[in-house]
């Protein structure tokens, strides 16, 4: 089978200049949902653990059961019923109906809409959310928002930022009224945390900046950063493809003269997009992968018992066209995470 790599160094980097930039590691969230962007829950919560970070953020309740043990508070987005619920989770409310889903007594982040218009409520809701939220003994731990567009050039950033300004306002001004604590206020992922100076909310969600990469880094003058994933194939069989010979389905790439090639045991079927005669990719090393990628293999023109596929996702979203979120988290589930 193919073999992921996690750069234990590189995650460590990664994570001191995040934790430097965002004024210490107890403001900064790490972002697990998804396989940890397909490199792997369990092996990227406990070294982030190791590291010294105490907060995470995942998806759905089983994420949150899985790394229960490693992070003293959890932040779970989009789960809907709980059978089981901890006091180190705290429970994103996405729409106001869903004060019925929670379970009684638990901790809540609302989620409020500045301008993404995907989930959340609106500002004018909060306090019906408040005293729905009391009625069930349930506290508010943290209020938080999503920005749209804080990797891009664009005024979007600074129009929900005062926008969140104001929800601030109104959440004080309820806790005072209503004699409750004042939460926690949280609206940076990566691009959000960086594009600060001074960093001033409670903490930053910081997903795809963890893993090595942050886009439009250049526009920014961002960090540069250090990808933790490499992707690696083992030889299955070498041949010599004569002159004229073609390889994979469709024979789409043909030999102008005799090449020696081999192929890996690494296809889509392990969540490595498909590349074909329409999208020409080089490995690390120079390779390059030869015809159709099929579901269980690809070809090389090398012999070499071990392959590094890739080693910076951002390489592969260009020839795919997307973005390296997407290319690491399509990475299979099944596929051995080896820490290095
Ligand atoms: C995924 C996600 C993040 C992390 O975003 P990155 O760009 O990967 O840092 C932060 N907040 C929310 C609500 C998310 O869904």
């Amino acid at each position: 089978m193919a073999l992921i790599k996690l750069n234990k160094n590189n995650l460590f980097y990664n994570l001191e200049t995040i934790s430097n930039h965002a004024g210490g590691k107890e403001k900064v969230a790490v972002v697990l949902k998804d396989n940890a962007y397909g490199h792997g829950l369990i092996e990227i919560a406990t070294l982030a653990s190791e590291f010294g970070i105490k907060k995470a953020v995942v998806r759905t309740l089983d994420e949150a059961l899985a790394i229960e043990k490693l992070f003293d508070y959890i932040l779970i987005l989009a789960h809907k019923d709980f059978h089981t619920y901890s006091h180190t989770f705290h429970i994103a409310l996405n729409s106001i109906e869903d004060i019925d889903n929670l379970p009684l007594g638990c901790n809540v982040h609302i989620k409020v809409d500045t301008g993404m218009h995907r989930n959340g409520i609106l500002i004018e809701e909060l306090e019906e959310a408040f005293l729905g939220l009391s009625k069930k003994n349930i506290k508010v731990t943290g209020i938080f928002t999503h920005h749209r567009n804080a990797d891009n050039l664009s005024t979007d950033f600074f129009w929900q930022k005062s926008v969140f300004s104001r929800v601030k306002l109104a959440v004080s001004e309820l806790c005072e009224k209503l004699s409750l604590d004042i939460p926690s206020f949280h609206s940076c992922n990566s691009a959000g945390l960086f594009r600060h100076t001074n960093f001033n909310e409670d903490f930053a969600r910081v997903g795809i900046a963890t893993y090595g990469y942050l886009d439009n880094a250049n526009i920014f003058k961002f960090p540069t950063l250090k990808p933790v994933l490499s992707l690696w194939g083992k030889r299955i069989s070498t041949r010599t493809l004569k002159e004229s010979q073609s390889v994979g389905y469709g024979g789409t790439y043909k030999a102008t003269e005799d090449t020696i090639i081999s192929t890996y045991d690494v296809g889509y079927g392990d969540g490595f997009l498909r590349l074909n005669e329409r999208k020409n990719y080089t490995t690390p090393d120079g390779f390059k992968v030869l015809g159709r990628v099929s579901m269980d293999n690809l070809s090389l023109n090398t012999n070499k018992d071990e392959v590094c596929i890739f080693n910076d996702a951002n390489t592969l979203a260009k020839v795919h066209d997307t973005i390296s979120y997407e290319i690491t988290t399509t990475l299979s589930t099944n596929i051995k995470r080896v820490i290095v």
